[in-house]
Order: C-alpha cells, then sequence, then structure tokens
C-alpha cells in the first residue's frame, strides 16, 4: 500500500476511534511519563460495552530503559476486565505476537523489529517456550516484553482452578529461567477470561492484557488482507493482535515487513508498555 493511501484511511480512522473499543473496552493502560492518568473508554455503547477500569492505581510509561532484572512479581491487585488499548502521549500503538515462539518464524519477526528498532510483546506458550528458550533470550536481549499465554493453550473457562494455576504458573516459570524475569503480563487464549483467571494471574502477579485489532492472520487470510487490517485499524492505543506460531505463520512474517515501515512513516511510536506503581 502506497504511503498516502493509508494516511487517508487514517484520516477517517481517527474519527472512529472511540468505536474502536466498542467491542468490549474495559480500560486503558497509560503511557507516556509525565502524562496525567487517561482513560480511554468506549462510549459508544453496545452489547458488550463495559465499565472503564479505573488507572489510578498504577501508571504505565513506555519502556525505555532497561532496569535490573525483576525476580518476584509482586501480586496485583484482581481485575474484572482486561485491557484493550493502551493511552498515552501521540500516536502509540502496541505491537503483540501470541502462541510462540516458533523457531520457523520468530526469528523473522524478530529481525524485523530489529531491523526497525522496534520493541513488541511477546504472549508465548509455555510448551513452545520450554524447547525455544533461545528465543526467549532472544527476546530479553532486545528489550522485547514477554507475557504469559498459558502451557497449553486451553479454554481456561472450562478447567478447575487448579488446573488454572498450573497452565498459567509453570509458563510463568519458564519464562523466568529463560527470559530472565517473571511475566507482568497475561492474555487469556481467545480472550477467554473469568472471575478464576483474574484471581489466579493476579496472585500470580500479572495484568491481564487483551486487544484492540485483530489481524485474523490465524485464518491465513493472505498477505495484504493482514497488512490492511492493521492499517485499516491503526489509531492511537491500539493494541494489535498477531501470531507467530500455531500454524503457517508466513503470512503475518511478510504482513510484518510491509505494515511495519507503513505505520513508522505516518508518525506511530510502537512501543511496549512498562508498570510502575504510583
Ligand atoms: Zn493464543
Amino acid at each position: 500500500m502506497k504511503k498516502d493511501q493509508f494516511l487517508t484511511r487514517r484520516g477517517m480512522l481517527i474519527a472512529g476511534a472511540a468505536a474502536l473499543g466498542a467491542a468490549g473496552t474495559a480500560g486503558a493502560l497509560t503511557l507516556g511519563a509525565g502524562d496525567e492518568p487517561a482513560r480511554t473508554a468506549a462510549s459508544a455503547a453496545g452489547p458488550q460495552a463495559r465499565p472503564v477500569l479505573s488507572p489510578s492505581a498504577y501508571r504505565l510509561q513506555p519502556l525505555t530503559g532497561y532496569g535490573p532484572p525483576q525476580r518476584t512479581a509482586a501480586r496485583t491487585a484482581v481485575r474484572h476486565e482486561p485491557f484493550l488499548r493502551v493511552s498515552g502521549r501521540g500516536r502509540t500503538m502496541v505491537l503483540t505476537f501470541d502462541d510462540g515462539p516458533d523457531p520457523r518464524y520468530t526469528p523473522h519477526i524478530l529481525d524485523t523489529l530489529a531491523e526497525h528498532d522496534v520493541r513488541a510483546m511477546f504472549f508465548v506458550c509455555g510448551e513452545q517456550a520450554d524447547w525455544n528458550r533461545d528465543l526467549l533470550a532472544r527476546m530479553a536481549d532486545e528489550g522485547h516484553v514477554v507475557g504469559n499465554h498459558t502451557w497449553s493453550h486451553p479454554l481456561l473457562t472450562r478447567l478447575s482452578r487448579s488446573r488454572i494455576h498450573s497452565e498459567l504458573q509453570r509458563t510463568s516459570k519458564v519464562i523466568e529461567d529463560a527470559y530472565g524475569e517473571r511475566p507482568l503480563w497475561f492474555r487469556a487464549p481467545y480472550g477467554a477470561w473469568n472471575r478464576s483467571v483474574f484471581q489466579i494471574e493476579a496472585e500470580l502477579g500479572m495484568e491481564p492484557m487483551a486487544w484492540t485489532v485483530d489481524t485474523e492472520d490465524w485464518t491465513t487470510p493472505g498477505t495484504r488482507v493482514i497488512v490492511d487490517h492493521v492499517e485499516d485499524g491503526a489509531a492511537p492505543g491500539v493494541v494489535v493482535l498477531s501470531h507467530d506460531a500455531g500454524g503457517d505463520r508466513s503470512q503475518s512474517v511478510r504482513a510484518l515487513r510491509r505494515y511495519l515501515p507503513h505505520l513508522l512513516d505516518s508518525g506511530y511510536h510502537l512501543t511496549v508498555p512498562r508498570r510502575r506503581y504510583a
């Protein structure tokens, strides 16, 4: 896609940004040092419109430095909704990749991110991470954030509390061993959270993060369609969901190579959230 077409299309997207949350925006993470805590919520009422989470308990800022590893994740507050977007100064977006790592695709995604000096989030599954520890170490070296996406990608809402705990705990342990610190973020497979999941992730020190824009790359719709999903959905605060494993992800790899330079040329700041307690 030509850049000018992209910019033109974005003009309409800004006006429609509030509608992005209509699919169930719970709350927005605040990004940007010095920004006032912001809340962005779906004012557009829909069947799934939900109340806004108070962001007052903590604020987030972009990851701009590399602090000492955090060995122990403190228990966090129990949420009732996952975060679906971020908010902050300017055109901030977050790229996320789920279900990996996969040695066939993840290295290419890391190469593209490195080429453009961009940090992203990887929500990994324990059973993938366990035999790809080198890739988690590379993510740590290159400043990416690794989150927990369960051990075996089950539908958690059908599991007992003890099995949910096991899925999350085992994965956090592998991440700690390979990445160097325990994960601070959790994403439920299929976006399926329930009260037990919120409670257990909080016990393990993780905050729930969903997404704003689904690239639907898991349907392998073609590289162009994935690129269009990202560029059509681009707006300040958007969290993009893609996959680096779970099937043939060569389209996802190629799509990133196309949309990432477009987003950067359009003035987007692609970053990762950092939790900072006030
Ligand atoms: Zn997944």
